[in-house]
């Protein structure tokens, strides 16, 4: 099809010309003075974006190797992780968990909102005997388009005196919204490169405290891929203690400059606003989001529910078919009923306007009931125009 693809889906997500021309350079030596020079202006600027001034890591892996690597770093076998049940990624999260060996506490949830705060409090409150190693919170949930608050969760363990690691997957936040590693306490976020990074796949990055380094002493899972260690001794001086992924940072240099350059508060107020405006077409659609919570609303991605009796992937397939436009499927308990519109990465104003009109254009040719004015209220919105006192659903 002539013009361009549009990749809607919540990751992997656009990359920027900058960031492929930057990734197209020719391969250097990963142990050469070039690459050591690069190695640490990318791990100087991912704390800066981590927030953080404690350790950085960085593998050749995507998101769910980042999942493993916090567990195999800190934990034994038979140690419990306490993990709010938010959507799809709090499941898989948890299921890494209990292949490694961990037993795993799970506070329910019914995936229409972000972790469960006080049941999370109770839990760790009752857990007089600090049975609970870690507590691994999903900041934004992909699936369905809720975040966390991880400031309170962290203040349950701080409440309670009760030592617990605190896991961040930062996977769909980092470099969409506010993320503060060192000032909310957090011990190991993971995040990869396919997201708010505005990269392709194929990085999982993590942010590391003393205190979790401080329990690899201890730490009795088998590791040796994932042992951070090597890897923090070795990137002192630029270096890596296996091949590291040398294109890929180049990219990844290349898109922490461009975030920087932009602002980082600037970069989450237009995630905050496209957002916004993306819940706005949802709501004049007459359409129901999968987020139940406004107070948990995502920057970077809205799911949405397809009125009774229609397939979202139907749906999907058509406005694949006609325009040319990926959206995001529904995961786990939420696939076909659901489709996720992802605004995340390197995305605008008139890039959103193409994705709700191919929306829009779609649920008309797919006969899906739903009231026309989507795109123009969003549009009012991001235009300034839109009625003083409205607001999404
Ligand atoms: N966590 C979240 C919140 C995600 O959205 C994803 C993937 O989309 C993952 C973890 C898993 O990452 P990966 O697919 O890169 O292994």
């Amino acid at each position: 099809m002539s013009g361009r693809h549009f990749l809607q889906i919540p990751g992997p997500t656009n990359v920027p010309d900058r960031v492929l021309r930057a990734i197209a350079q020719p391969t250097i030596d990963h142990r050469g003075p070039a690459f050591a020079s690069m190695a640490r202006e990318a791990l100087d600027r991912l704390r800066r974006l981590f927030r953080t001034k404690s350790s950085v890591v960085m593998y050749p892996a995507s998101g769910s190797g980042g999942w493993e690597a916090a567990f195999v770093n800190t934990l034994s076998a038979g140690d419990t992780v306490l993990v709010p049940e938010t959507g799809h990624f709090a499941v898989q999260w948890r299921c890494v968990a209990e292949r490694l060996g961990l037993r795993v506490d799970i506070v329910e949830g019914d995936w229409r909102r972000g972790a469960d705060v006080a049941a999370v409090a109770q839990r760790i409150r009752d857990d007089r005997g600090h049975r609970i190693k870690a507590v691994a919170v999903v900041h934004n949930e992909t699936s369905n388009g809720a975040t966390s608050d991880i400031v309170e969760i962290r203040r349950s363990l701080d409440d309670a005196s009760h030592p617990a690691l605190l896991f961040v997957d930062a996977v769909s936040s980092l470099g969409c919204m506010p993320y503060e590693h060192d000032a909310w306490g957090v011990d190991v976020a993971i995040c990869a490169s396919q997201k708010g990074l505005m990269l392709p796949p194929g990085l999982g990055l993590l942010a590391v405290s003393e205190r979790a380094i401080a329990a690899g002493a201890s730490a009795g899972l088998p590791r040796a891929y994932w042992d951070w260690r090597p890897m923090i001794a070795g990137n002192q001086h630029g270096m890596f203690p296996t091949t590291p992924a040398t294109n890929l940072m180049f990219g990844l240099v290349e898109a922490l400059r461009m975030l920087e350059e932009e602002g980082l508060p600037n970069v989450f107020a237009r995630h905050q606003r496209l957002g916004e405006a993306t819940r706005r077409a949802v709501a004049a659609w007459g359409l129901d989001l999968v987020c139940a919570d406004r107070k948990a609303y995502s920057s970077s991605v809205t799911a949405v529910m397809m009125p009774g009796g229609h397939d979202a992937d139907d749906f999907r397939q058509t406005t694949l078919e006609a325009f040319n436009m990926s959206l995001g499927a529904g995961l786990g308990q939420l696939k076909g009923t659901t489709f996720r519109i992802g605004h995340i990465g390197d995305f605008n104003e008139l890039m959103l306007a193409g994705t709700l009109s191919g929306i829009e254009m779609g649920l008309s040719l797919a006969g899906v009931p739903f009231a026309r004015g989507g795109v123009t209220a969003a549009l009012d919105y991001l235009a300034g125009t839109a009625e003083v006192g409205s607001s999404a659903v």
